[in-house]
């Protein structure tokens, strides 16, 4: 009997523990049981002998996979474990196999096998279904996989699932290198990202990807490996978030900070990272842990609303504008993330430049003309604010400060939203100027007092 390993499957655990498999072992195709099982031997070895405290139900007293009693003889418990999986493997039940859906010569699996989101309710993860459900051969074996092939990120297991299969192919190198790396070393084997939050962990694993060139839709998923009130999270990355870390970020923390002039998404990202976190209930603070000890790779440990707006695919627009980003950052994010037409972006940045005809000096320029922008709370005060600058601009250019149709094709487009177009037109304006935040918040001061 043929057992192939080699064909995507619709379970996201099952297909995590596939890909182990393929890459534990080497190859996705054996010829029969007999050479399955030792790899199998070999993996219950690590299983039964080693700790394994990150997930910490596999092969142990709370698992239905072995027995309680078997809790101080640990060659009770392997063998208890070969014979569980033995057994599973002799079944022989006809029907469909409820992941990849072949036929016949099915498995009777126990949900409990070990506790993987058991308890959730999410239809697509086995655990869905009630009491047991039949699967092929191939699926059972792939699912003893599955906790080799994620790693620890806060209070559960995460895993990536790619359309690129050269991504799946990374993902599981680098967890089964550390998963025998740490075999090794004497410690946990199961893989830690030492990432306590899920979005930072996404947001490291697309550096790496990146770097590694390498691009594609990934879903990453966190999941609870207890019975009870599991839960389960799913974040869905765009290859686009790829390509734009990789046009922005090309070098990421490792050995120097990051400055505003040489790299500013990291240094916005920098900037942004809390100042203090929790470390086995003890405060960390980021002075201490990255400055002093120069260990900037982590920062990516410490809570970042930047990383997790992005990471959840909200609008950053408000932190560019915040922190007076470029033009050029501006630009690659509002076309690689949101989609936006060259032509609007071409044609709001030439309103800006236009209006540098007002610009004698930056303090004047900011008062007579961004701060009036600002200020402006709807998109008709917003349209009104243009039409007097407009009536300024003509009274010293012959040009108009920008044509009927750059209105309306461009700069408020019926249905987009006018909150954008004014952040992006403050941002071109900003790079127009050298004022200093507090020189800002002192003109601003004026405002108020008069
Ligand atoms: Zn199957």
């Amino acid at each position: 009997m043929l057992l192939d390993f080699s064909k995507s499957v619709g379970d996201p655990l099952v297909e995590i523990g596939r890909l182990g498999v393929i890459e534990f072992c080497k190859k996705d195709k054996f010829e029969n049981k007999e050479e399955l099982k030792r790899y199998i031997e070999k993996l219950f070895t690590k299983y039964v002998y080693k700790t394994a405290k990150t997930l910490n139900q596999i092969f142990s007293d709370n698992s239905k996979f072995t027995h309680n009693s078997s809790k101080n003889d640990l060659n009770k418990r392997y063998k208890n474990a070969m014979e569980y999986f033995e057994n599973l493997m002799s079944q022989n039940y006809n029907g469909y196999c409820i992941s990849c859906g072949k036929k016949d010569n099915l498995s009777n699996v126990e949900k409990m096998i070990f506790p993987l989101t058991t308890g959730n309710k999410n239809v697509n993860f086995t655990s869905f279904f009630y009491g047991n459900l039949l699967m092929c051969k191939a699926c059972v074996t792939s699912l003893f996989f599955s906790p080799i092939n994620m790693r620890k990120v806060d209070w559960g297991k995460a895993f990536a699932i790619s359309n690129n299969k050269e991504i799946n192919a990374f993902w599981s190198e680098e967890n089964i290198e550390m998963f025998k790396s740490n075999i090794v070393k004497d410690t946990d084997i199961l893989p830690d990202s030492k990432i306590n939050i899920f979005e930072n962990f996404i947001y490291n694993t697309i550096e790496e990807l990146q770097e590694e060139e390498l691009f594609g839709d990934v879903t990453f998923y966190l999941i609870s490996n207890v019975d009870r009130n599991t839960k389960i999270e799913l974040v869905h990355i765009y290859e686009k978030q790829i390509r734009f870390i990789h046009k922005v970020a090309p070098k990421f923390f490792k050995d120097e900070l990051p400055t505003k002039e040489k790299d500013e998404w990291n240094y916005l990202i920098f900037k942004y990272a809390s100042k203090e976190r929790k470390e086995s209930g003890k405060k960390v603070k980021f002075e201490d842990e990255i400055i002093n000890n120069k260990n900037y790779k982590a920062t990516i440990k410490y809570f970042n609303p930047l990383i997790n707006s992005f990471i959840q695919g909200k609008s950053i627009l408000g932190f560019l504008k915040k922190n007076k980003a470029s033009w050029n950052l501006t630009k690659i994010y509002l076309k690689e993330i949101k989609e936006m037409r060259e032509e609007r972006l071409n044609v709001i940045k030439k309103v800006a430049d236009n209006l540098q005809l007002f610009n004698e000096d930056d303090k004047t320029f900011y008062k007579k003309v961004v701060r009036p922008i600002e200020m402006t709370k709807s998109q008709t005060e917003f349209r009104e604010n243009l039409r007097i600058l407009m009536k300024k601009f003509l009274s010293k250019s012959e040009e108009p400060l920008f044509t009927v149709d750059d209105m309306v094709l461009y700069i408020l487009p019926s249905g987009e939203s006018w909150n954008e177009t004014k952040d992006i037109l403050l941002i071109a304006l900003y790079e127009k100027m050298n004022l200093k935040e507090e020189d800002i918040e002192n003109l601003n001061q004026g405002d108020d007092d008069e």
